[in-house]
């Protein structure tokens, strides 16, 4: 299809062998390897083909192109080798990210994690009796000591992640019968994690009652009926309602529960071991609270505001914890030795009080006037001609399933760039060496130093630096 006049450019392209003989390519393929080299000449050969054949080549430029074919073939081997999963810097100030991540977790995690797993394990082995173990074991112990006291037997088992704990414990309790859940709490999770679609997969029957914005306990006494195995409570995570609402208090649901010997679950999500009030959040459970107001089962994630792997959790009454680790979907559903490792590495501080040393908890504890003068030093080095900064008073978000309003003051870089949107200042920001993820405000771009770690601030200042229309290349 090519024109006649595309044709006598096209024949200047050397084929793939004449390419793979260059002297430095052949280098490329001692140390990288055949395949992807020749993968790589391919891909520069036929971007090469395509900007010809779309006429955005001529014949001077061609050749400019082919004297820098080595380089390109570098680059292009270079990029397609790196790994797609790569640290960034999360500048948002939102401190459990879905979409980055949630936790990071602790060095004693991390290096836990490394020595269990580059050699083999008691993961399943008794050391004691020689015999067969049980997995849980490891963290078992750590979560008694932490939930001692909350009620008689408390018993934890851990599964892939919250949606999957939810699964489990439905399936469980409710298979062909009915889960009495209030309107105002059928929510939705990001990446559908939906309660109504678990609910079908669990072969549970979900009893719907109450009105969006308001439920009372009555409501769910008048639903129960002959077919009804338990009462689900829902924390609403990523929403809130007001105005004109009601919703039963846990004692209320614990009363009827009791009465009735419906047990009662509550899907946590957040799942903090410690008092939000000390970081100044109120109105947030932690997991032990809503143990010792009764409730029989809760259901939480790992990598929330426990600071740890992701994780489902499964923690509460003895007799039927087990029955839920006793169904087979438990089998389906279990983690493997790297979740076990950085989890009990994170429960360990826990019992140590170690709190600083989970990065979630450290980032919780950071107080304004300490994000503030990292933030002044930063706007100094990065202040220079084209690039407008402000330091803004400003609120981090705790996120992970705490409510929305669960923020923490915090003091924010304002960055704006005439001649540039940003949009752009933030495209490019995620363009960077190390890849940086902020907000953008009122037409700027705003930087929150509370979730970058102290060891990022040279790379991120760097980035700053590097963006805008003026760039250092070019001064
Ligand atoms: C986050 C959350 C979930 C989903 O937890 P994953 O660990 O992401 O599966 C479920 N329910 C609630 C209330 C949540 O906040």
């Amino acid at each position: 299809m090519a024109a006649p006049l595309h044709s006598a450019l096209l024949r200047k392209l050397p084929p793939v062998d004449e390419v793979l003989r260059i002297p430095a390519i052949v280098t490329l393929v001692t140390l990288e390897g055949r395949i992807p080299v020749t993968d790589a000449v391919r891909s520069v050969l036929a971007r090469l083909r395509e900007a010809i054949v779309t006429g955005q080549l001529d014949d001077a430029q061609l050749e400019l192109a082919l004297g820098g074919l080595e380089g390109a073939v570098g680059k292009q081997l270079s990029s397609s080798l790196q790994y797609s999963l790569r640290p960034v810097i999360n500048a948002t100030g939102v401190i459990l990210h879905t979409n980055l991540g949630r936790a990071p977790l602790s060095a004693e995690a991390l290096d836990h994690v490394r020595q269990s797993a580059q050699t083999y394990s008691n993961l399943e082995f008794d050391l004691e009796h020689g015999e067969r173990g049980k997995r849980d074991v490891h963290v078992s112990r750590l979560f008694q000591r932490l939930l001692n006291g909350a009620q008689a037997d408390v018993f934890t088992i851990v599964v892939n992640n919250n949606a999957a704990a939810v699964l489990l414990s439905l399936n469980t309790l409710a298979e062909h019968g009915e889960v009495i859940v209030s309107r105002g709490e059928l929510v939705e999770i990001g990446g559908s994690f939906r309660i109504p679609d678990v609910m079908t997969k669990s072969n549970g029957i979900l009893r719907e009652v109450g009105t969006t914005n308001r439920t009372r306990i009555s409501d769910y006494e008048s639903a129960i009926t002959d077919k009804t195995r338990a009462f689900l409570r829902v924390h609403r995570s990523n929403f809130e309602i007001s105005g004109f609402t009601e919703r039963p208090s846990i004692d209320e649901l614990v009363d009827l529960s009791r009465r009735r010997q419906i047990p009662l679950l509550e899907d946590q999500g957040s799942g903090a071991f410690f008092d939000l009030r000390t970081v100044g959040v109120s109105g947030e459970n932690s997991v032990l609270d809503s143990l010792r107001s009764g409730i029989d089962v809760v259901l939480y994630s790992g990598d929330k505001l426990l600071g740890g792997p992701q994780a489902g959790i499964l923690s509460g009454r003895g007799d039927l914890v087990e029955r839920m680790r006793s169904n087979s979907l438990f089998r389906a559903l279990r983690v493997d030795k790297l979740t076990y490792a950085a989890l009990e590495a994170t429960l360990l501080a826990y019992v140590k009080m170690d709190h600083e040393s989970i990065p979630a908890l450290r980032m919780m504890h950071l107080s304004k006037d300490d994000i503030a003068r990292r933030a002044e030093a930063l706007a100094t080095r990065v202040a220079r001609a084209g690039m407008e900064v402000v330091l803004i008073d400003g609120d981090s978000v705790i996120g992970g399933g705490a409510a929305p309003s669960a923020v923490l003051p915090t003091k924010l870089l304002g960055l704006s760039c005439s001649g540039l949107s940003a949009d752009d200042l933030a495209a490019q920001l995620r363009q960077s060496a190390s890849p940086v993820i902020a907000r953008v405000e009122d037409g700027r771009i705003l930087i929150d130093l509370r979730t970058v770690f102290p060891e990022q601030e040279e790379s991120l200042a760097r980035a700053l630096v590097a963006v805008g229309p003026a760039r250092p290349d070019s001064p």
